[in-house]
């Protein structure tokens, strides 16, 4: 995940283990306090809508359109790629 202030981040368990959906059930948000060096770059998982138990965690990737994959997530508004909402009419015209 490339980070607002231009570094990378690889994350760790069980973080990275959050797969892609077109219907996601959370979103990542940038964290970086000014006031605090330990608070810079942090990136926060949180659930956008109510979560049954069991039901898997999932994000969209909004992957750029040179970067994107046939998505196969199953959610009935599937764009049919892994890529930015505002990035797919751009998919496969290179
Ligand atoms: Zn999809």
């Amino acid at each position: 995940m490339e980070l607002q202030s231009g570094r990378l981040l690889e994350p760790a368990p069980p973080f990275r283990f959050v797969n892609h959906k077109c219907d996601p059930n959370c979103e990542i948000f940038y964290w970086d306090d000014a006031d605090d060096p330990s608070q810079k770059d942090r990136l926060w998982l949180q659930t956008i809508r109510p979560i049954a138990p069991g039901e898997e965690l999932s994000i969209d990737y909004c992957w750029p359109a040179d970067a994107a994959i046939p998505c196969r997530c199953g959610s009935s508004t599937c764009r049919g790629w892994i890529v930015d909402p505002d990035e797919l009419h751009l998919v496969g015209k290179d």
